[in-house]
């Protein structure tokens, strides 16, 4: 820091005078006094009361950390030691260019040589009714940060809008402050734009359990008060009490005074190399500027900007090049880091490490053998270095096999190969740590014979529980057998090193709530999973938690986003429920009105006795389920991995031969089932009498009824494979057709693997086992049954309404995005 004063060359000396005394105008006129510090002489206006400080530490300020003189960078003692006049809260109002001039607030008119504008920001205010109410406050500067803490020493809640960096570090210092916080998000994940789904919801959770309430995809509909803010409504309705509301939705960079100056203006002041404006007079540097079509929002690039700008006020032009940019949430003991592009870009490619006992979470994204961009959360310590690999684009071909083990590993010589170092390992080394097994005792249990991974997981457990050390037991694998090594069975998909039984086990086990969490708990090796897994985590999910499991539709296929078939043209399928394969005039009508209406081409019954209505056009689809809704039919689910149809026949009422009503079961059996999400599409089907019309023996719950009682059969399939069902049993009376059918589907929804049918389920578990479960077994059939009764409750809702209604029009969206090289095996 240079301690000099000028005063007696300071008339002869050019004026620069400087609008803005926070962190770019000061730092600007540090680097200008380290070249020369004679050469202006400066006036600098501050619309704050205070001395220059460090923006980014009022978090800490505001958490209790630090006072406000521990972040004050430049005392009054630094401006007067360099001859800098400092003028304090006297904002700036109008330049004057012609004149060459600036007049602030009070009145007072300076003239300048040259003029630099350093305005920084404006936080972002919505628009929403009550935004001006008293408690209503944004996080930009000292002044904000004292509000707030007056208000959190009278208690109560507080409101922060914006899950981004700003937003969650007012959250965390409010809620230390004593203050009971909600924080309300537009986006499914916080922080979207520096983290990706498994850091934003390990960062949430984290947060949670803090005590604070995350809402994600909340949108405020307004703030409620009457003389002061006493809440916060949401567009659905939900009223969260706060008598402090913070907004934290993002900044825009401060441009009026410029504008109005007639300065070259787009989204921030546009500056060219050497932060000159399109006034040569007039030069501009920090947030509110405008390089090369960026602008910015954090303070390493007004590092760069500051250098670029001294050099050009004394002489030499080095020029500003644009930055590259990193961020850390400053919430004590949560470690984030993010820097560069991780939106999966063409030909980019994920290095994914997951420790879940310790909540690790890192990934890199490489593309052409350079990193693009970092994802760290829980160990952020090797965030610097990547960062530095990142923007010199270093290539990292060669140590890219340990890239992810961070700096010490991957240049670590003789560890730098990971199976030397899985070799190097003490017998005692502990592997498996949820289990507890060591080196030793994998390698016993290989040598006993276990050739593969699974059979090494169930000798010794090593890698059957979290799934961390898979890679070392692999290693130990190869070490030991060489290429005597057995594959295991297939996993679910490349990315993960788990098969669908052990996922399925582990949700259960663990008690596992949601994709990111499977994701983050069982290391998958991609940050969102890819179009096999996730909507078969999805189901997994669904299945285990009924009721609680918010469906993520993102993670289904298109024909059950959109309810209906897409068609080869584009068009949409339509097939409204008919229970039982019964229909009404009214239901006929509205069908025929609805072929009418929407110019539907063709009509068709389908092999499970419904109507399907071709032709649909995509927009058309709300508008089709209304009319069909308003004759009273539901969806008929002819979609989706669910119940699709229950077929009969006319059975005793009608015919001669029909020894029960087999169509008054078929009805009671769909309306017991319909809406069941299941693994795969599921069909049913009741035949009066061993005729068998119904064709009840490739379903895959065929029910022919007999003089003596219900004969139920199980797995057929009419499909390409056609295949006829394997008895189950025979029952007595309908109730219990229908409680065995019942407990069945729960037997397969709990046990089969995603997107597979009954029939190959039967044939890898045995008909024996299905039996001994359902037929032999009346308490696990009770049970069985129970939980699907449990399930329905919450499962049977017609999805047409709600659509029809006006919900979820982002169903039109596309599938989640999916990382290159996480495409199903
Ligand atoms: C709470 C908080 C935490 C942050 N944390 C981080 C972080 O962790 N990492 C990071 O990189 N960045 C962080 N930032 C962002 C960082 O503080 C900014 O990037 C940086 O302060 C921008 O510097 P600046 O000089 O352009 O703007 P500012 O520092 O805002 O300075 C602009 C100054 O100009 C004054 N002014 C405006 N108009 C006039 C006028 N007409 N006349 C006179 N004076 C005027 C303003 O009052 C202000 O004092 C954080 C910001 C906040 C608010
Ligand atoms: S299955 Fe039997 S009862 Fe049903 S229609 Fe055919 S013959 Fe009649």
């Amino acid at each position: 820091m240079h301690h000099q004063s000028h005063p007696a060359a300071a008339l002869e000396r050019e004026h620069l005078v400087v609008i803005g005394n926070g962190m770019a105008g000061c730092r600007a006129i540090e680097e200008l006094i380290a070249r020369d510090p004679s050469r202006y002489r400066v006036t600098i206006f501050g619309a704050e009361p205070h001395v220059n400080y460090n923006r980014i530490m009022l978090s800490p300020v505001l958490a209790g950390e630090k006072s406000f003189d521990e972040i004050v960078i430049n005392d009054r003692q630094w401006y007067a030691a360099n001859g800098i006049e400092l003028v304090t809260s006297d904002p700036v109002l109008a330049i004057d260019r012609t004149a060459r001039t600036v007049t602030a607030q009070s009145g007072r008119t300076v003239g300048y040589d040259r003029l630099l504008i350093a305005t920084g920001s404006d936080p972002f205010i919505i628009p929403v009714p009550g935004k001006d109410l008293p408690g209503v406050i944004t996080f930009r500067d000292m002044a904000d940060v004292d509000h707030m803490l007056a208000a959190a020493g009278k208690g109560g809640d507080a409101v922060v809008i914006g899950g981004g960096l700003l937003g969650l570090e007012a959250a965390h210092g409010l809620t230390l402050r004593g203050m009971k916080v909600t924080v309300i998000h537009l986006m499914p994940t916080l922080m979207e734009r520096q983290l990706d789904e498994a850091a934003g919801w390990l960062l949430k959770s984290a947060l949670e359990a803090r005590g604070q309430t995350i809402l994600t995809q909340a949108n405020t509909a307004e703030i409620v008060g009457t003389e002061a803010v006493e809440g916060v409504r949401l567009k659905d309705g939900t009223l969260i009490p706060a008598s402090l509301v913070v907004m934290a939705v993002g900044i825009r960079p401060s441009v009026a005074l410029a504008r109005d100056a007639g300065l070259a203006v787009g989204r921030g002041i546009q500056v060219d190399d050497h932060m000159v404006t399109s006034d040569p007079a007039i030069l501009a540097v920090g947030e509110c500027v405008e390089h090369d079509g960026q602008v910015y929002g954090l303070v390493a690039p007004l590092w760069d900007m500051c250098r670029a700008l001294a050099d050009g006020l004394v002489g030499s032009h080095s020029g500003y090049r644009g930055s590259v940019t990193s961020t850390k949430l400053k919430v004590a003991g949560l470690d984030v880091f993010s820097a560069g592009d991780f939106s999966g870009t063409d030909g980019a490619e994920d290095i994914v490490l997951r420790d879940a006992s310790r909540g690790i979470y890192k990934r890199v994204v490489v593309k052409d053998d350079r990193i693009v961009g970092a994802v760290l959360y829980g160990d952020t310590g090797d965030g610097g270095w990547y960062f530095d690999l990142l923007k010199r684009g270093e290539d990292i071909g060669a140590i890219r096999d340990m890239l992810i083990f961070g700096q010490a590993f991957a240049s670590g010589g003789g560890v730098a190969d990971p199976k030397a170092a899985v070799a190097a390992l003490s017998d005692t080394a502990e592997i498996c740590g949820c289990n507890g097994v060591t080196k030793g005792q994998v390698v016993a249990c290989i040598d006993a014979g276990g050739h593969s991974l699974d059979a090494v997981r169930a000798g010794c457990k090593a890698s059957a529980s979290c799934g961390s050390c898979t890679g070392i037991v692999e290693t130990l694998l190869a070490i030991t057998l060489g290429d005597a090594v057995e594959a295991g069975p297939r996993t679910m998909c490349n990315c993960t090193s788990f098969g669908h039984d052990d996922v399925r086990r582990e949700i259960v086990a663990q008690q596992m709530r949601s994709i990111p969490e499977v994701m983050q708990k069982l290391h998958w090796a991609t940050p969102d999973g890819c179009s096999s897994c996730r909507p078969a985590l999805n189901y997994y999910l669904l299945c285990a938690l009924p009721g609680e499991y918010v469906d993520d539709q993102q993670s289904r296929f298109v024909n059950e986003r959109m309810h209906a078939n897409i068609q080869k043209d584009g068009t949409y399928s339509v097939v409204p429920r008919m229970w039982g394969g019964l229909t009404t005039p009214r239901e006929l009508r509205a069908i025929a009105d609805v072929v009418e209406k929407y110019d539907a081409p063709m009509v068709k019954v389908t092999g499970g006795q419904r109507l399907d209505i071709f032709g649909i056009k995509k927009e058309d689809l709300p508008a089709v389920w209304a009319d069909l809704n308003a004759a009273g039919m539901v969806s008929g689910h002819a979609y989706g991995k669910s119940l699709r149809t229950v077929k009969t026949c006319v059975g005793s009422e009608w015919c001669r031969f029909g020894t029960q009503d087999s169509t008054g079961l078929g009805v009671k059996i769909e309306r017991m089932t319909w809406g069941s999400w299941m693994p795969h599409k599921f069909k049913i089907a009741v035949s009066g009498c061993p005729r068998n019309c119904a064709e009840a023996t490739i379903k895959d719950f065929g029910v022919v009824c007999v003089d003596s009682g219900y004969e139920l059969s199980v797995g057929g399939n009419g499909g390409i494979k056609v295949r006829a069902t394997d008895f189950l049993c025979k029952v007595a009376t309908e109730a219990e057709a229908m409680h065995y059918c019942a407990a069945f589907i729960q037997l397969y929804r709990e046990e089969a693997r995603y997107l597979e049918r009954t029939a190959p389920w039967i044939e890898r578990v045995g008909v024996d086992y299905i039996r001994a479960r359902i037929a032999d077994d009346a308490e696990g059939r009770d049970a069985l049954a129970g939980r699907f009764h449990v399930a329905q409750q919450f499962l049977q809702d017609d999805p047409w309404a709600a659509r029809a209604a006006g919900a979820e029009r982002e169903q039109h969206a596309p599938m989640a995005r999916f990382t290159p090289h996480a495409v199903p095996a």
